[in-house]
């Protein structure tokens, strides 16, 4: 279906319905073979994947115009051809939408990355999304309800719930193992329990038609997995008027997130909260080494298999070698990806735990268009990887933060990153950064504290970025309040109020300050050791600290 749709990529751009399966359903003729809801049903999938390309194809119209020459390093005597580094990152700092929150920059960048890989393979850069593009082509089997008539009147699966004994009831129609599609699909139902969490979900909102997806192991294992949907009402964030104060955070040098507390009277309410993510940044940077050293190993072994003739028993050492490093690459990404975004939805979780522990409606960060890089790395791959890396994790934890605000009626700004981390947060003066306390002789651009010329104000980095953007918010929030207009202003404009730090005498609302090598610390309990911590369950850490807290 998305083979024989793929010429017409383009309108699945403009939505001219909810579903998908409608938008396919008008372009061709449905094959009805195994009956026709359940045609339809595919049909929604494709749709869906189509959609989501044809979004893709609108951002790559974005870095068309930008692809250039200077992006790729040339072929020397000593080094292989490549991407220059520094000129993608340039480019994508260059394309600036005005009014966008950058959430797409992650987007633009694999973008980028896959137009220069296009380049390297064939010598030039692709003139359109669908000659970079190969088409997409599900490799396991997933099954939205969505195109069917719902629970009771399903021509492809039934569904009945019962809220007092926590079950499901579910038939779906299928053929059988020699292909044959049954009559008497309905007769063989399955009792699934439901969980507490989808039963007190349930309770507020209704019951969508569930997707069934295969999910397939690297050793092979396969299993079903059905995904149970529950649509609910959002709580409307307040009222503008009713905001009295911000939660500001940065993405840190040190820290990945530093959240501060600011009213609208240019009060700092409460100390800095630090998110520090400990040895978390090395032991990505370690699977994405390990990642490297077995595409080499991978590299290496289909030149030799490639050295002897199809069939050969000499390439069959190398061929059986392959298999098991593919598997090995394939669980270090999954790996990799999974921790990302339980880092991000634990980073997420804490931020909107805080803005309510302080009862702040809104939250306000950096935007992601700079994508700052902590340069960290030894040498300039080193420094592409930690780069690349940061850019991932924060835009997962955006897009992450984005819709849990989105869900709890928490409004999300997005503010002007520019010099927010040069700028003196107590007198608004330009000012240096440092090494530490102690290295104030030199002046280092990346350097983690930073001391106010005018003022003598003096902290970490990291947090005067917090305050300001907090700052930033704040004048978000008053500027609206006067104009009835939304405007991001920068850390210079005047109408950004200096800050007074009302220090111990404060109502201290936020948690105690955080030992750095510690990720979560309230009270007397820590609440999660990064040692163990690649299995993060963000929602158990809210719990605790909402108790802790409140
Ligand atoms: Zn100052």
């Amino acid at each position: 279906m998305i083979t024989s749709l793929w010429p017409r990529l383009d309108e699945f751009g403009a939505r001219i319905t909810r579903y998908a399966y409608k938008q396919v359903e008008e372009m061709m003729v449905p094959q009805v073979s195994h009956g026709h809801r359940q045609w339809r049903c595919e049909a929604e999938q494709a749709g869906r994947i189509l959609r989501g390309q044809a979004e893709r194809k609108k951002q790559f119209l974005l870095i068309l115009p930008i692809l250039e020459q200077g992006m790729i390093q040339p072929k020397t005597e000593i080094k292989r051809a490549g991407k220059n580094r520094k000129a993608i990152k340039q480019a994508l700092s260059d394309l600036r939408e005005a009014n966008s929150d950058g959430g797409n920059a992650v987007e633009l960048q694999s973008l980028i990355e896959q137009a220069c890989n296009f380049y390297l393979a064939n010598g030039c850069f692709p003139e359109s999304y669908e000659e970079m593009q190969t088409i997409p082509v599900l490799k396991t089997g997933i099954l939205p309800y969505a195109g069917d008539d719902g629970p009771e009147m399903g021509q492809s699966y039934r569904m009945s719930l019962d809220l007092e004994q926590k079950t499901i009831t579910l038939a779906i129609r299928s053929p059988d193992s020699l292909g044959a599609w049954s009559r008497t699909w309905r007769e063989k139902t399955m009792l699934l329990p439901l969980p507490d969490p989808i039963l007190a979900r349930l309770k507020q909102g209704e019951a969508l038609a569930p997707t069934l997806r295969e999910v397939c192991e690297a050793d092979g294992t396969r299993c079903a997995v059905l995904d149970f949907m529950v649509q609910v009402g959002v709580e409307a964030p307040p009222p503008w008027e009713e905001m009295q104060s911000v939660l500001g955070f940065d993405w840190g040098v040190r820290t990945l997130v530093t959240a501060t507390v600011v009213d609208l009277d240019g009060h700092q309410i409460g100390r800095p909260f630090f998110l520090d993510t400990g040895g978390f940044d090395g032991r990505q940077a370690r699977t994405r080494r390990q990642i490297d050293l077995l595409k080499k190993k991978v590299a290496m072994l289909e030149a030799r298999r490639g050295s002897f003739p199809e069939g050969d028993p000499r390439g069959e050492p190398a061929r059986k070698k392959l298999v098991v490093l593919r598997r090995e690459i394939a669980q270090c990404w999954r790996k990799y990806e999974a921790r990302n975004r339980d880092l991000a939805h634990l980073a997420a979780n804490v931020l909107l735990l805080l803005a309510t522990a302080a009862g702040c409606r809104l939250i306000a960060g950096e935007s992601l268009k700079s994508l700052k890089s902590t340069g960290r790395g030894r040498d300039a791959k080193g420094k592409w990887r930690n780069w690349r890396n940061n850019s991932q994790v924060r835009g997962e934890l955006w897009r992450v933060l984005r819709y849990k605000c989105f869900l709890a009626g928490v409004r999300l700004e997005w503010q002007q990153p520019r010099k927010t981390s040069h700028t003196c947060p107590h007198c608004g003066a330009s000012a240096d950064t440092y090494r530490s306390p102690e290295h104030l002789a030199q002046v280092e651009d990346w350097g983690a504290w930073l001391t106010c010329p005018s003022c003598g104000w003096n902290g970490a980095r990291d947090y005067a970025a917090a305050l300001n953007i907090a700052r930033l918010g704040a004048t978000f929030i008053t500027h609206y309040l006067t104009t009835g207009r939304f405007y991001h202003a920068s850390i210079a404009d005047k109408a950004v109020k200096p800050l007074s730090y009302m220090g111990s005498g404060s109502a201290l609302r936020l948690p105690p300050m955080v030992p750095r090598n510690h990720l979560l610390y309230a009270g007397k309990i820590y609440v999660n050791g990064w040692r163990n911590a690649v299995k993060l369950h963000s929602s158990y850490v809210t719990e605790t600290m909402l108790r802790l807290c409140g």
